[in-house]
């Protein structure tokens, strides 16, 4: 597998194929190689260093092109999504410490608007260039007006960049960041090669893609979510088309429907509760997705009853449920659900491992003391082994350490990711999952580390302590609830929107808690530790 290079076979052998379509806008294969070129050479000729270069920006044609471009001049992509708050996305720009941000669509202004900084802190250095708190920041699209020398981008392929040029197999090809549990994200860092190796999988658990071509992919997840990987570089290597649902659409089932419909769908990839919520609508069926071929998931646990109401509406279409974290490049495992695993007690498993993957489930042995490998059926902690687990977090020793690590597997001396999953294999060798051992929950597909919210709620001044819950109703999570400590504040309906506001300014609104909840002092455990478990029993 090499990623570029099938681009470029696309962009040769079949030029006017759509690469990729959305609300903002589409792009041709021809298009893509040819735009990603020219903005290569300026990034390669104008960006010095080896630091990740942040791409923001929403569902718009220009971002692939810009991750494109970004590994055709060998630099690492951060791909930011217009959906995320501002101060994290200053964060993020702060951490990777590159003097170039590129952006297909304008973020100062947002910035502007939101008061962050004032009109005058800004200059426009050139066409294309504003300069602030000494960073560049690259409009792509008046970028490529000026570079474009009139060109036709359209008739014949443009080659200004060597193979010399491109990300290596062990450089970084992507920073993803999630959320951190000490309220800043940690940006995961995947190689080209951890990629590459990862795209091979999808041959395991679906068809032989790699030998068709013009298929059409689901894109819901933005960019910055790692499971956008999966149906834009499969959609890519493969000569697909990726079909984008953009965030305003995606909140409109019928329009979503039917421009799904329109645009034909063979691969559905998304989260489970976004396959849930467009099950509301009666026509989410076979009848309006004829071409329909997979849906695949990932990201959190697929419930029994979204998979068979699916299985039913859909009588020619395969559910793979598939699991990963962002760490080990996207998915590590999958399989096909069955009427079979439907009726069985147990929860619908996540599957096999991929080829290249070991995971071993690791428990900590009672008498001795010691990390064992649990034996079938007993419950541990899911440690991935193999050619996709990432390298580590950007500029985080400590966040790296603590979660990668080296250990001796069949003689063979490797890095680790330790997950925070827990889970078991069954007789059969396949994995089931259990939740987190540790305090990341999953909410409407959003990957959350309580910590996180807790961090940013004491930031308030006027809040003293703060816990984060969540809700639950059996096994998925309704909501987030959170509990603070608090001198200065009474406890009204307005103090209330006081803290939901201050924290919608800190981090993404899907983390900020829909109840708030006053206490005069902490529940402890008997060890002096909060007592959440406590407090989930009152919420
Ligand atoms: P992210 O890095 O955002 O993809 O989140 C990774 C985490 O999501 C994993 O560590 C799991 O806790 C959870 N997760 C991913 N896939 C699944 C799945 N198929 N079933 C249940 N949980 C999942």
């Amino acid at each position: 597998m090499d990623i570029i290079n099938q681009i470029k076979n696309s962009a040769v052998n079949r030029p006017t194929q759509l690469a990729f379509k959305s609300q903002a806008g589409e792009i041709k294969y021809l298009q893509l190689w040819n735009k990603s070129e020219k903005i290569a050479k300026w990034i390669k000729e104008n960006i010095g260093g080896k630091n990740p270069i942040v791409v923001y920006g929403h569902k718009s044609p220009l971002m692939i092109t810009t991750f494109l471009a970004c590994s055709k001049a060998g630099k690492t992509y951060c791909p930011v999504d217009r959906c995320m708050p501002s101060e994290r996305i200053q964060d993020i720009i702060e951490t990777v410490e590159n003097e170039y941000v590129l952006m297909t669509e304008s973020l100062m202004e947002r910035f502007v608007n939101e008061e962050l900084i004032k009109e005058d802190e800004i200059e426009q250095v050139n066409e294309y260039t504003i300069r602030y708190n000494n960073n560049n920041y690259i409009t792509v699209e008046k970028l490529i007006e000026k570079i474009s020398n009139g060109q036709n981008e359209d008739t014949e392929l443009i080659n200004e960049m060597s193979e010399k040029d491109y990300v290596k197999e062990d450089d970084i090809y992507y920073i993803i960041f999630t959320s951190g549990s000490t309220g800043k994200p940690k940006g995961v860092q995947i190689t080209r090669s951890n990629l590459e190796n990862y795209l091979k999988w999808f041959t395991e658990v679906g068809d032989d893609i790699y030998h068709k071509c013009g298929s059409k992919f689901l894109n819901q997840a933005p960019f910055s979510f790692d499971l956008s990987v999966m149906d834009t570089y499969v959609s890519l290597a493969s000569g697909g088309t990726i079909i984008s649902v953009d965030k305003k659409m995606q909140q409109d089932t019928t329009a979503l429907i039917s421009f799904i419909k329109e645009n034909g769908i063979n691969y559905w990839v998304s989260t489970p509760s976004f396959a849930a919520m467009c099950l509301a609508e009666p026509n989410f069926g076979q009848d309006t997705l004829k071409d329909l071929r997979y849906f695949y998931f990932c990201g959190e646990t697929l419930s029994k009853d979204t998979a068979e109401k699916l299985m039913e509406r859909f009588p020619n279409t395969k559910v793979i449920n598939t699991y990963g974290p962002t760490e080990s490049t996207v998915a590590v495992t999958g399989i096909e659900v069955t009427k079979t695993m439907l009726e069985d007690k147990k929860s619908i498993p996540i599957g096999y491992e991929k080829n290249g993957t070991k995971i071993l489930i690791l428990k900590e042995d009672e008498a001795s003391e010691k990390i064992t490998e649990a034996k079938a059926n007993e419950i541990g902690e899911l440690v991935i082994l193999g050619d996709t687990v990432g390298a580590g977090y950007y500029k985080n020793i400590q966040k790296t350490v603590e979660a990668f690590k080296e250990i001796t597997y069949n003689g063979k001396t490797q890095i680790a990711y330790f997950t925070g999953d827990a889970g078991y294999r069954d007789e059969n060798e396949v994995i089931f999952y259990l939740g987190r051992i540790d305090r990341q929950v999953k909410l409407h597909g959003y990957r959350i580390e309580l910590g996180d919210i807790e961090s940013n709620l004491i930031k308030i001044d006027e809040v003293n302590q703060a816990a984060v819950v969540p809700k639950k109703s059996g096994d998925s999570i309704k909501q987030l609830v959170a509990f603070i400590v608090t001198e200065k504040l009474k406890e009204d309906y307005a103090s209330r929107k006081y803290v939901r506001e201050k924290l919608k300014t800190m981090i993404p609104e899907y983390m900020v808690p829909k109840k708030i909840v006053f206490l005069e002092k902490m529940p402890l455990t008997n060890n002096g530790k909060i007592d959440y478990k406590r407090m989930e029993t009152l919420v």
